[in-house]
């Protein structure tokens, strides 16, 4: 590669295997393990995250135009105390999910603001309690604002539903209502379901893949691409 831009470009985000993760992270992430939903119903978790080595790195690395990283890593102390501490995880399947919620973004045209809480939950969050829930596959959010809008109403949490469901049958929503888990009144709940991204960057043999050689996805260097391509079409 010879451009310049790309090559002052950030190395990207490393992709890690959470079976390689150190034994406290592994309790907490629980890589492969089966869970239940609400129905009874078995979803294994994901595996393949993005290390996100520091705060600074969350803050600048963009998914999509209007969704940083760090937005789907707002917790509190709900969230494993070990999460708090970089380097921090993410599902890879994250990246569809900030796929829809721009999608989302621009057909409300407005901005869209994630709960804390309201991105990735490990399945030792406090909310998870052990039932299966897409916010612990990474693709899921809980948005509570929509430009001025508080989304604390009815109509309103009605209106954003119908937009979401709108944009794809692979988006789901929480019907308005107060039961924990099967409805909202205070967000809109978005979600894909249970997705888990095997990064294209990523050997699935364990075996054949050194550690020193984890795979990086770069967020940046994409999106530099895009920005580029009307002007390439020009020449
Ligand atoms: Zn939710």
């Amino acid at each position: 590669m010879s451009d310049v831009e790309v090559e002052v470009e950030s190395a990207g985000l490393k992709v890690v295997d959470a079976y390689d993760l150190d034994d406290a992270l592994r309790s907490i992430l629980k890589p492969g393990e089966m869970v239940r939903d609400d129905q009874g119903r078995r979803h294994r978790l994901p595996r393949y995250f993005y290390e996100v080595p520091s705060y600074e790195a969350a803050q600048s690395t963009r998914l999509t135009t209007h969704f940083g990283l760090n937005e789907f890593l707002l917790t509190d102390l709900k969230e494993a105390q070990r999460l708090h501490e970089f380097p921090r995880y993410l599902p890879c399947a994250v990246r569809l999910l900030a796929f829809y919620l721009q999608q989302f973004r621009e057909k409300v045209g407005a901005s869209v603001h994630i709960a804390v809480n309201g991105g990735y939950r490990s399945p030792s969050h406090k909310l998870v309690q052990n039932t299966a829930s897409p916010h612990m596959w990474g693709t899921a959010a809980d948005i509570y604002r929509i430009g001025s809008t508080i989304l604390r109403t009815k109509e309103s949490i009605e209106r954003f539903n119908e937009v979401a469901e709108d944009l794809s049958d692979e988006v789901h929503v929480l019907p308005y209502g107060p039961i924990l888990g099967r409805n909202a009144d205070d967000h809109v709940h978005l979600d894909l379901g249970y997705i888990t991204l095997i990064p294209r960057e990523i050997s699935e043999d364990r075996m054949e893949q050194p550690q020193e050689n984890r795979p990086r996805f770069a967020f940046e260097e994409r999106r530099r691409k895009e920005r580029r391509a009307p002007v390439a079409a020009e020449e």
